[in-house]
């Protein structure tokens, strides 16, 4: 049997072990850094409070691909989530995104939606013809007061860039919706797994031919050469020793508290202004609403550029980052026997359903060919 190096135990590098275990063809060492499987997507009980924790911030599960939706639930058992934000503004808490009940409460009106629409378009700066910035895409849509209150400091916080420098295709449509719907993603099957999200992962590495070692970290002159083929889904840049240039990313610091009873009432709230130096508090007993817990955890969440020692979470995409990612990528192709994926193979900010599918169709392309056909980059970075 042909022996697989995996490289990374998140979503990417558990869906293709498991995919080529299942041939029977395939022996499959994963090789892990951190000291749990799940990537990202790792879940936890609280130790102190017993609240199921999503260790790398919230994830919420929504797709709108049936057949993803299928392919989850045939892992673990989900139970239906809607996410509803809140946002705290310099005028009070409103909900996200932006949506009749936010236009009515923030502007002291009561619009139907037609007079809500015709509001809105009363507001948006029609002297900015061609839109270059996301700031001027955003006053272009829906005026100063929505964009300055909702927008500009939260996307300072985020980005650590000013929305004048960041490109208008960040923000592609409208952000506002005419109805009272404050559903933050429009997929249609969405929901959170009834024991957290790391028993899905349990699940796919629990195989006769694959061996699981964590806290490993790969790098290719200590693993590589005792592989036939190597899956990566680690950082594209770290795996050619950064030696042409780091590629940027944003981090996050999750800082805990604890109390009894609740903080905050709900799940998320983000923070607008950019005085507050946190994006966002989430409070994670409301991930669970099915579980019963006295005492609540929560966790300020504060974003900044990833220094050399910190966990990249948001690939920044900038002008640079894409040339050098062109290069990277140029040389991945012409790696022999490795295939990049993920977000971090392929530094791209990926949904969980994206990756999922992504590492089905890397997993099928296998199936059908042979290793020395089997794609190097097999997904488009352009996105
Ligand atoms: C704050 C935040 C919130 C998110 N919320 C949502 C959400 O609500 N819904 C949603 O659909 N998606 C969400 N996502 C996206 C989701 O986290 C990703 O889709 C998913 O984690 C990608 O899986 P992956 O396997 O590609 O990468 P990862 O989960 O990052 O896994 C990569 C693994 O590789 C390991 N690794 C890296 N280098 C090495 C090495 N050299 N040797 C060994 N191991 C290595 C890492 O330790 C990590 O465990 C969110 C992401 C973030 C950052």
């Amino acid at each position: 049997m042909k022996k697989i190096g995996v490289i990374g135990s998140g979503f990417s590098g558990c869906i293709i072990a498991n995919e080529l275990a299942k041939t029977g063809k395939y022996i499959i060492d994963i090789y892990e850094a951190r000291h749990h499987i799940g990537g990202n997507c790792y879940t936890e009980k609280d130790p102190e409070t017993g609240v199921m924790v999503h260790a790398y911030g919230p994830h919420i599960f929504n797709t709108s691909k049936k057949d993803i939706w299928d392919y989850v639930n045939t892992l673990t058992s989900f139970k239906p989530y809607i996410n509803r934000v809140k946002a705290v503004t310099d005028k009070g808490i409103f909900p996200l995104p932006i949506n009749l009940r936010t236009i009515n409460l923030f502007f002291g009106e009561n619009f139907t939606p037609a007079e809500a629409e015709t509001f809105i378009d009363s507001l948006a700066d029609k002297t900015i013809a061609d839109p270059q910035s996301f700031e001027e895409q955003a006053l272009r849509f829906v005026g100063k007061a929505l964009y300055e209150n909702f927008f500009k400091g939260y996307t300072l916080k985020q980005w650590g860039i000013h929305p004048q420098h960041l490109p208008a295709s960040i923000l592609k449509r409208l952000p506002v919706r005419f109805t009272d719907d404050d559903n933050y993603y429009n997929s249609t099957y969405q929901g959170i797994p009834t024991s957290g999200y790391t028993p899905i992962f349990q699940k796919l590495l629990d195989h006769p031919h694959i061996t699981l070692h964590l806290n490993k970290k790969f790098t290719r002159q200590t693993h590589g050469a005792a592989h036939d083929y190597i899956f990566y889904s680690g950082p594209i840049d770290a795996y050619f020793d950064y030696k042409i240039g780091k590629l940027q990313y944003r981090t996050l610091r999750f800082e805990r508290h604890t109390q009894e009873g609740s903080f905050q009432g709900s799940a998320v709230v983000n923070y607008c202004q950019q005085e507050i130096p946190y994006t966002r508090i989430s409070e994670h007993k409301f991930f669970t609403p099915w579980e019963h817990h006295t005492q609540t955890v929560y966790f300020k969440e504060y974003s900044s550029l990833a220094q050399d020692n910190d966990t990249p979470y948001y690939p920044i995409r900038l002008l640079d980052d894409k040339a050098l990612l062109e290069a990277y990528e140029k040389l991945a192709v012409e790696e022999k026997k490795v295939s990049f994926m993920g977000r971090l193979g392929t530094y791209r900010y990926l949904d969980m359903d994206v990756v999922i599918a992504e590492s089905l169709d890397i997993a099928s392309k296998c199936a059908t060919l042979p290793m020395e056909q089997w794609p190097t980059f097999p997904q488009s970075t352009s996105k």
